[in-house]
């Protein structure tokens, strides 16, 4: 009996996607199909731990029946039953199939053959080569039946029973006109040793010949070198570069890797690569994923082992081999595992010691690391109290001293303060181009003192958090803050308009009323009339906004109005307060400056037009 089922509407979607779009490489349909045996030999490996009925000789076959017009791949992994079959490849379970369908439609660099290994909507790219699929399965250690589940990857599919005895899957494909390179032995070979030549388990070619004869060549086409357990001296660049290829299903190469074996209190071997580039995208569900695959004495455990790695270290991709756990290790076993936090804690050294000394020693690469990474990186500072500040060591900012568009680790700022600077000065902003414009580094530039210029809001609060780097103090210059060195100078022309015009300041106070904490003469502007700040410890208005964004609490906190009693903006307005002029007047000058202010920190000005009017009528008059 059969029955006919239409896919769900995402799965539609990618089927049009693969079937109607140009591929630059079909090929990886095999690697896909291959990478799927595996998996599920895998699986069947694990579970045959525990169940008897489970234990085999593994293996992939790849079978060329030109005269067929078929090409079969075939495991004898875990199988599927009926429903597991509707389930896995008749919708796509998968959260990122949305998010990949969207991606692909906006972004026409990424190619989407590299997305669909990412993805995992991997069975799917059978049909850029496939008329029709059909699929033959039976799940391993139970009395199911064999399910034979066909398709011409248009709107439907049928289910019906197989007649499969053995455990395993097999995937029949029916190709389309002008893909018979496929039923070339050579052409096979080369895509299994391009992509699958790391598969554990032996691939064997079948060729089926004239009267159905079958032909399988002795050797299998893949050298099921696991890189991992041998010595670095004794792995070609070629490998490793190929290993990664298959580990991360991109083309391009890993900017860096490590590659050792730790004996003693923890016995394991890790290869681990930093990838060039940040994938596509990263999505939320990102977070707890990671590309580290564990093995237990060359069993397979789990391609996505998240205690392996701290969540800040989440991009890096690799394999880990351990002597100690036990082999029936299951998912929550791993979890708090004492070996496992051994081996994280081992990992994680590895890989800041790599990223320090790459910084150090090549620091246009790390460069191009910190872009693709230094965000994530960031999250550590407060995450990983223990390498805190080696984390912190591998930031980067740029200085109000430096030159634009260049990056300086916290070291070198500190290291190269300016003479009479003993803080370590910051200012934030959205960006630290705009930063760098910012009336709050007034007094700093008056004194050529140096800061940090950030555009991240995580900056600012890792700062707060961190307090000191060494034996000096972070202080924010976006807040009213004591410790800011000022000069004498400034100083005295403050106090010298604090006396004049204190009625000018209660006047304006009363006139922008709620919007200010206070407003106030300052002692650290210079070349700007104004600026907006913040208590002491306050969150600055970047902050915030990122606060709010993430649905925390964020206190709405008011901010002081400094004036520069020196600009001509507020002279002029001093000059109109001493001739009396009415309240009014002052109220225009007081909304025109606090517009001014937060113009300056990347704000609008509550009424824009009101604004602009205001300004507008500045400017035209003559005096
Ligand atoms: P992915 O492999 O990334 O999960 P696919 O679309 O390639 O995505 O496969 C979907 C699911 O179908 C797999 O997760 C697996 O559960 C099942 N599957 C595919 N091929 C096989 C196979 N050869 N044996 C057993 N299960 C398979």
């Amino acid at each position: 009996m059969s029955e006919t089922r239409t896919f769900r509407t995402e799965v539609r979607k990618v089927l049009d996607l693969v079937v109607h779009s140009l591929y630059t490489n079909k090929d990886i349909f095999l690697r896909e199909l291959i990478s799927n045996a595996s998996d599920a030999i895998d699986k069947a490996r694990f579970e045959s731990l525990t169940n008897a009925e489970i234990a085999q000789k593994w293996r992939i076959a790849i079978e060329i029946d030109k005269k067929g017009g078929e090409i079969r791949i075939s495991d004898n992994g875990i199988g599927m039953n009926a429903a597991e079959i509707d389930e896995n490849i008749g919708t796509i379970a998968k959260s990122g199939t949305k998010a990949f369908l969207e991606k692909l439609a906006e972004n026409k660099e990424v190619s989407a053959p590299e997305l669909i290994g990412q993805f995992g909507v991997g069975f799917y790219s059978a049909f850029m080569v496939a008329e029709e699929i059909t699929v033959e399965s039976k799940r391993a250690g139970t009395a199911d039946p064999a399910v034979l589940w066909r398709s011409k990857g248009e709107e439907s599919y049928e289910l019906s029973e197989g007649s499969r005895k053995d455990q395993g899957t097999e995937i029949r494909l029916r190709l389309k006109p002008n893909n018979d390179d496929y039923f070339e032995a050579w052409k096979i070979k080369d895509i299994v040793r391009k992509y699958s030549d790391f598969i554990e388990y032996p691939i064997h070619l079948v060729e089926t010949g004239k009267g159905s004869q079958k032909e399988e060549a002795e050797k299998p086409l893949n050298s099921m070198k696991a890189l991992w357990t041998r010595k670095p001296e004794d792995v070609s660049e070629e490998d490793y570069s190929q290993f990664y290829t298959h580990l991360s299903h991109f083309g391009k190469d890993a900017l860096s890797r490590i590659h050792f074996s730790a004996e003693g209190t923890s016995n394991f071997k890790a290869l681990l690569y930093i990838p060039a580039e940040a994938p596509p995208f990263f999505m939320p569900q990102d977070l707890k994923k990671r590309d580290i695959h564990l093995y237990v004495k060359r069993v397979f455990i789990t391609d996505s082992c998240e205690e392996l790695l701290p969540d800040y270290l989440r991009f890096v991709k690799g394999v880990v081999e351990s002597e100690d756990l036990p082999l029936n290790i299951s998912r929550e076993m791993l979890q708090r595992n004492p070996q496992i936090e051994k081996i994280n804690r081992n990992l994680t050294r590895k890989i800041l010691s790599e990223l320090s000394s790459m910084m150090e020693k090549n620091r246009d690469k790390y460069l191009s690391f910190y872009a693709n990474f230094g965000r994530v990186m960031k999250e550590g500072v407060n995450s990983d109290f223990q390498n805190r500040e080696k984390i912190l060591d591998l930031l980067l900012f740029e200085t109000l001293n430096g030159e634009p568009g260049k990056l300086s680790s916290l070291k070198e700022f500190s290291e190269k303060l300016p003479p009479g600077q003993d803080k370590l000065y910051f200012a934030v902003g959205d960006d630290p181009r705009q930063t760098r414009k910012s009336p709050v580094l007034d007094s700093a530039r008056k004194n050529a003192f140096d800061a940090l210029l950030l555009g991240d809001p995580i900056d600012e609060y890792i700062f707060q958090t961190v307090m000191k780097y060494k034996d000096k103090s972070f202080v924010s210059l976006n807040q009213e803050n004591p410790e800011i060195s000022k000069s004498a100078e400034l100083e005295e022309i403050k106090k010298e308009a604090d006396k004049k015009h204190s009625k000018l300041l209660e006047a304006m106070k009363k006139s922008l009323g709620d919007k200010v904490k206070d407003v106030r003469f300052s002692d650290r502007l210079v070349s700007s009339p104004c600026c907006l700040l913040a208590d002491k410890f306050a969150p600055s208005r970047q902050m915030e906004r990122i606060m709010k964004a993430m649905k925390m609490d964020a206190p709405d906190s008011k901010r002081t109005l400094e004036l520069n009693p020196s600009h001509p903006i507020v002279r002029k307005l001093c000059a109109k307060s001493s001739e009396g002029k009415d309240d009014a007047t002052i109220a225009n000058f007081a909304e025109l400056l606090y517009g001014l202010a937060l113009v300056a920190d990347g704000e609008a000005p509550p009424d824009g037009a009101a604004f602009v009017e205001n300004i507008s009528a500045l400017l035209s008059q003559n005096n």
